[in-house]
C-alpha cells in the first residue's frame, strides 16, 4: 500500500447527499487516512469515526461544527491558519444548500492559500497518493494575480 511520511492535516466535508460517498472513500483509505490528523465537519466526521470504529481502525478525528451551523466556516479558518493540507470536498451540486456562503468561503481561501481541495473521489485518491508530499525538491508556487493589459 501506498504510504506518505509525512503526516498531513486533512479537511473532509461532505454534504448530506454526498455523505455516503465519503464514508465509502474514508473506510476504502482507512488504513492510510488513520496515520494522518482528519479534521472534520460534525456529522460528517460522526459517520467517519463510526465506520472506522466498526472497521477497527484508530484514527484522529477532529470534528468542528455541523456544516450549516459553521463548521464550514471553521475549517476556513484553519486554512488561512494554513493548518491544513488537503481538503476533501463533496459537495452536493444537485441541491442547494443553506449554507451556501460558507461553501464559496471555504473553497475561495483553499484557492486563495494554495491548498489542495479534491470536490470528487478521484481528485482526492489521486491528491492523497502523490510523492509531491515527501519531496524535498518540490516547492507548492503561490497564486499570482497580475493585472493583464490586453492592449
Ligand atoms: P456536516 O456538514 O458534516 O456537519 O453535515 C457538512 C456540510 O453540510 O457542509
Amino acid at each position: 500500500m501506498f504510504q506518505l511520511k509525512k503526516q498531513l492535516k486533512i479537511a473532509l466535508v461532505a454534504h448530506d447527499r454526498r455523505k455516503a460517498d465519503m464514508v465509502e472513500w474514508a473506510v476504502y483509505n482507512a488504513d492510510m487516512l488513520s496515520k494522518h490528523q482528519l479534521i472534520c465537519t460534525g456529522t460528517t466526521g460522526s459517520l467517519i469515526q463510526k465506520a472506522m470504529n466498526d472497521k477497527g481502525v484508530d484514527v484522529e478525528i477532529t470534528c468542528m461544527n455541523s456544516g450549516p451551523l459553521g463548521g464550514d466556516a471553521e475549517i476556513a479558518a484553519l486554512v488561512v491558519r494554513k493548518q491544513i493540507n488537503l481538503a476533501v470536498f463533496l459537495i452536493d451540486d444537485l441541491n442547494s444548500q443553506p449554507h451556501e456562503a460558507d461553501i464559496q468561503m471555504l473553497l475561495r481561501q483553499c484557492r486563495i492559500h494554495n491548498v489542495p481541495i479534491a470536490c470528487n473521489r478521484y481528485s482526492a485518491d489521486l491528491m492523497i497518493t502523490s510523492s509531491l508530499w515527501d519531496s524535498d525538491e518540490y516547492v507548492p508556487k503561490e497564486p499570482k494575480y497580475i493585472k493583464f493589459d490586453r492592449e
